[in-house]
């Protein structure tokens, strides 16, 4: 018999969204549920009185922080946490198994448990199924937690399974050592990534006496999607008839997401943590209080909000706490945070109840991911969603770190996979290439800047290009720039056409000018000193037909969907198109057979900066004279490189027959940028 009687009230139609009730040795809670995180029995910053007053109902405490301090006899003595604390609402406890996994150092792990050296005062613990138990009876905790171990979610199979197995042995040994406690106690659902391992535990821990099953081993390394996808793989496994937890989790969206596939109970550190770093999340999305746009702003931090924050402080106070890193900063806006979940919650409840969940779900879930559209931001925001928009042959794709690019569907790459594309954009191509002190004018006549964008994408490259005009126009007016003239090419505008539509990710392209090219194929900055033209169709048709360029910003897809692109052969008609003009062309791609091509078509190639994990990308000049006067020219690729092409597998591009090999490798062997080198002592 469940120690916690819980009562189902509702089950959503076409969504896994529930809402139930059940009672703790300190009263009743109705999910779904937020249990605010009070590591040290204190929610950081809050008192009880401010912590009830954002609407919390029951809180969470870490076992191994309280284990190590005040320790077990502290609250042996004065009669557990609720006592300790003043708190009278129902406490969770976790088994301290986290933690303990997330020691990088001084643990040693065996079937027992795990002892671990105490970071207070050096003494050695033993952490196992008995000693966890133990001390959450002495915390007084009204749910406990069976000792697990945790993974990282990206384990493979095997180690997962052992982790799996240990922890449904451990989950035994901790329901035998709660004996006849009143205190409920639930099960942990390990597994990984592993459809099967997930669907195993369920099984295996549905058949044992707990009081309730949680999710385990999630936010810990996996992808939000691989997040959302295994918290649905283990609910569809579980008990109706006991409360669903997942641990450590997360974001209003996480929650949003993970309600909808049926758990019932949520912790997360996020609403403080988020505050201390001056992040609230409002009804006009997530705003960031140490931006100067709020240094006047004499509105409540959120119109809808009804927290002590919103009710008694201006944006203008609360920006200026959190610029001078007050403490009451950080209070105020953790109050608001937590009153802005335990409202997420009880409108998720409602909506649950009144059989309206999933229309609710649909227009929150692209709410929560906003930004302050009031005060739009040029950052990127952190948007996360689960079904991500499409069209033709792209979606939008969420990086690991939380910013948004274009994945074509058919070959699955991404465009700038691993950096903000802004960022990326700024650093590889218009840092590098000195575009803005290329713009100034050396001479009255300043004959035009022509700068080739192959490859347009998103136009992450070509704003970023419209970005630096507009900046240097600002700096130096109109008539210290030389007109500046940027040719795209592009053979499908989806991955623009997604982009502009979907601005919300892509913040890059809130200006009229992706407008302007999508609709008319051009673009005029209104001070006539820009001009953006499109080359709809196929780069290496439409190129001999270009103004001829200045630079070559080279973003085209991979070698791999589009590997004529990076051929000897046009790598060298785009030589013979540029020459004799002293050209640049900058590349991300640091790949042995694009430099070879670069060098055989006649370029002379250096290293670029790093970004992301690539140490270095490309740069290549038409002329010794441009690549001297670079200010990278130190790293001009030299004889190094060249002994580490001749191992190299890829020293002779596929696309060479037999015959010309030969003469392939001596335009390497012999290519003025090696020769000069080695002439020279
Ligand atoms: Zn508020």
């Amino acid at each position: 018999m469940s120690r916690l009687n819980f009562q189902l009230e509702k089950e959503s139609t076409g969504s896994g969204a529930r809402a139930a009730r059940f009672q703790t040795l300190h009263g009743e809670v109705q999910t779904p549920l937020f249990m605010p995180v009070g590591t040290q029995a204190t929610v950081k910053g809050q008192t009880i009185h401010t912590l009830k007053a954002t609407g919390a109902r029951i809180l969470l405490a870490n076992t191994y922080h309280l284990l190590l301090r005040p320790g077990p006899e502290v609250f042996r003595k004065v009669g557990g946490i609720h006592r300790f604390m003043n708190w009278d609402g129902p406490v969770l406890t976790d088994s301290g198994g986290f933690q303990i996994f997330s020691l990088p150092t001084s643990r040693r792990m065996n079937e027992d448990g795990a002892r671990f050296q105490s970071y207070v005062d050096g003494e050695v613990h033993l952490l196992s199924p008995e000693t966890s138990i133990g001390m959450q009876k002495a915390i007084g905790s009204d749910i406990m937690m069976v000792l697990d171990q945790c993974i990282p979610s990206t384990a493979p199979y095997a180690q997962a399974e052992a982790a799996m197995e240990l922890t449904h042995r451990w989950a035994k040994r901790s329901l035998a050592a709660r004996g006849d406690s009143p205190q409920a106690l639930f099960g942990i659902v390990q597994g990984a990534c592993h459809h099967a391992l997930r669907k195993k535990s369920a099984e295996f821990l549905r058949e044992l006496p707990f009081d309730g099953l949680a999710i385990g081993g999630l936010a810990v390394g996996e992808t939000h999607a691989e997040r959302s996808e295994f918290t649905g793989v283990v609910t569809e496994h579980l008990p109706r008839n006991l409360p669903r937890y997942l641990m450590g989790v997360g974001t209003p969206i996480d929650i949003l997401e993970a309600v909808h596939r049926g758990v019932d109970m949520f912790d997360c550190i996020i609403p403080s943590q988020l505050a201390q770093r001056g992040t609230v999340f409002t009804s006009q999305g997530k705003l960031h209080f140490r931006r100067s746009v709020y240094k006047f702003s004499d509105e409540p931090l959120d119109p809808t909000c009804d927290c002590q924050a919103c009710r008694e402080h201006s944006r203008a106070y609360l920006h200026h706490l959190v610029k001078t890193d007050e403490q009451l900063g950080w209070h105020l806006l953790s109050i608001h945070n937590l009153a802005f979940y335990h409202r997420l919650m009880r409108e998720m409840r409602a909506s649950i109840l009144q059989g309206g969940f999933l229309p609710f779900y649909e227009r929150k879930r692209t709410e929560l991911v906003r930004t302050d559209e009031v005060n739009p931001s040029v950052l990127p925001k952190k948007a996360r969603i689960f079904q991500l928009p499409r069209l033709g042959d792209y979606e939008i794709h969420q990086g690991p770190t939380g910013f948004s690019s274009i994945r074509q569907l058919s070959s699955g790459e991404v465009m700038h996979s691993v950096n903000r594309p802004e960022e990326e954009a700024n650093k590889l191509y218009v840092e590098q290439a000195r575009l803005a002190s290329r713009m100034i004018k050396t001479d009255t006549r300043g004959h035009e800047l022509v700068v080739w964008d192959v490859g347009l994408g998103a136009a992450s490259n070509a704003m970023a290009v419209i970005r630096c005009f507009e900046k240097e126009l600002a700096d130096h007016g109109s008539g210290a720039l030389r007109s500046l003239r940027l040719v795209s090419f592009e053979r499908d505008m989806d991955p623009l056409k997604l982009a502009a539509s979907k601005a919300g990710y892509f913040p890059h392209v809130r200006h009229g000018a992706p407008e302007s090219i999508l609709t008319k194929g051009h673009w005029t900055h209104r001070s006539g000193g820009m001009h953006w033209e499109l080359l709809h169709g196929d780069f290496l048709e439409l190129f001999p037909h270009a103004r001829p360029p200045d630079l070559i910003f080279y973003d085209p897809f991979s070698s791999k969907t589009d590997s004529l692109l990076w051929t000897r052969e046009t790598f060298a008609r785009i030589f013979q198109a540029c020459a004799p003009k002293p050209v640049e062309l900058y590349t991300y791609s640091a790949a042995t057979a694009a430099r070879v091509a670069l060098l055989s078509a006649g370029f002379f190639v250096g290293e670029g900066v790093g970004t992301g994990p690539k140490a270095t990308t490309t740069i290549a000049f038409t002329t010794a004279d441009s690549a001297a006067k670079h200010p990278l020219t130190p790293r001009l690729l030299t004889a190094d490189w060249l002994a580490r092409w001749r191992r190299s597998s890829s020293k002779i591009p596929a696309s060479i027959p037999p015959e010309a090999r030969f003469k392939f490798e001596q335009s390497i062997e012999m290519h003025p940028q090696f020769l000069a080198r080695s002439s020279c002592p």
